[in-house]
């Protein structure tokens, strides 16, 4: 995941872009695997007299740390901060919540939700039921490919097919 001048970018937002709705809400964990609450008790005890933006900016790039003490409001020495502090700052980033505006639209979209529905259309020759002059394949059939090079998969595989049975 990317923070960008324009929002969130990268593979994980591409990917979550097709299952996101208007008006919904993302909820990100931005230290997957660790208990942040954990780290910052650890850390509060270990370095006392280190300030929490200082702790945050071997965590993440300096400036997005920057930006995660402005969004919070709250930064200060390490031993300062009460447990309850160190729990909103916790949940903060573990449970980081954004609600997008909206998404890049056709300028950037790599792939299309949505399309000529496949329930009529023959899997093995790709014809329509009842038109087999008529043929659809890849991307305008209504088949939505996760990241990782499966619409083009879909798109080859399918011409494959059809083209076989031709
Ligand atoms: C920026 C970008 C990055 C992508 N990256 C990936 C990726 O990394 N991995 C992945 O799996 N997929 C990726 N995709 C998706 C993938 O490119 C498509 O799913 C795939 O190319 C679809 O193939 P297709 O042959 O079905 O359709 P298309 O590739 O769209 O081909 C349709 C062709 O029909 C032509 N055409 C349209 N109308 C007419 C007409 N009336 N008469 C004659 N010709 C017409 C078009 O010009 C086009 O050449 C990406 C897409 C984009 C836009």
């Amino acid at each position: 995941m990317l923070f960008t001048h324009r929002g969130l970018s990268g593979p994980a937002m591409l990917q979550i872009s097709s299952y996101w709705q208007p008006g919904d809400h993302l909820e990100i964990d931005l230290m997957p695997g660790k208990d942040a609450f954990e780290a910052l008790c650890q850390a509060r005890r270990a370095t006392p007299k280190r300030r929490l933006s200082t702790w945050l900016s071997e965590h993440y790039p300096k400036r997005l740390a920057q930006s995660l003490v402005e969004w919070q409001g709250d930064d200060g020495v390490l031993a300062e901060r009460s447990n309850a502090s160190l729990e909103a700052w916790a949940d903060f980033l573990n449970r980081f919540r954004i609600k997008p505006a909206g998404t890049e639209g056709w300028r950037t979209a790599e792939v299309t939700m949505g399309g000529v529905c496949v329930d009529a259309i023959s899997s093995k020759t790709f014809e329509v039921q009842g038109l087999p002059q008529l043929r659809f394949i890849g991307e305008v059939l209504d088949v939505t490919g996760e990241l990782g090079g499966y619409n083009f998969q879909w798109a080859w595989a399918s011409a494959v097919a059809c083209g076989q049975s031709v």
